[in-house]
C-alpha cells in the first residue's frame, strides 16, 4: 500500500455520510439541551420572583451566554421560592398573634379563641363579661372596668 492510497482511504473514511449524520445529531442534541436550559431558567425564575420581566431577562441571558448565563443565573437567583416565603410569613404572623397574647385557647374545649371574645364560638362557654358602661371585654373576676373605671 503506497502513501497515496493510504491518504485516499483516510479521506474516504471522513467523507463517509455517516459522519455528517453523527455531527448533525450532536448539533441537534446540543440545541435541545440549550432550549431546555432556557425553559428551565424561565420557569425557575418565575417561581422565585413575581416579575415575568425578570424571568424573561434571565431566559435571554441563558439564550445568549448559554452555560455561562446559566452559571450566572444560579449564582444570582433569589434563594427562595415565592410559595415558601408566603408560607413562612403566614407561619410567623400566626406565631406573633399567639406571642402577643391576642389569641388564647378556650379553657373548656381548647380551641383557639381571640382574647376579646365574650363566649367561645365552638362550645359556647362564657369567656368574658362586657363592661356595663363601655362594653369592653372584661375578665370574669374583674370588679371594675380598667378602661372606664366603672364598678361592675
Ligand atoms: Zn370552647
Ligand atoms: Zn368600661
Amino acid at each position: 500500500m503506497d502513501l497515496f492510497e493510504y491518504i485516499n482511504k483516510i479521506l474516504a473514511f471522513f467523507t463517509d455520510p455517516a459522519w455528517k449524520y453523527l455531527i448533525y445529531s450532536i448539533i441537534f442534541i446540543l440545541i435541545i439541551i440549550w432550549l431546555a436550559f432556557i425553559y428551565w431558567t424561565y420557569r425557575d425564575a418565575r417561581l422565585r420572583s413575581e416579575s415575568t420581566v425578570n424571568a424573561i431577562f434571565w431566559a435571554l441571558v441563558v439564550l445568549v451566554l448559554n452555560f455561562l448565563g446559566l452559571i450566572l443565573y444560579l449564582i444570582l437567583r433569589p434563594p427562595e421560592f415565592i410559595d415558601d416565603i408566603v408560607e413562612r410569613d403566614l407561619e410567623i404572623e400566626r406565631m406573633q398573634l399567639l406571642l402577643n397574647g391576642k389569641q388564647s385557647s378556650c379553657p373548656a374545649c381548647g380551641n383557639t379563641v381571640n382574647d376579646d371574645f365574650l363566649i367561645c364560638p365552638y362550645c359556647r362557654k362564657k369567656l368574658k363579661n362586657s363592661c356595663i358602661n363601655c362594653g369592653k371585654p372584661l375578665n370574669l373576676n374583674w370588679k371594675v372596668c380598667p378602661y372606664c373605671k366603672t364598678t361592675q
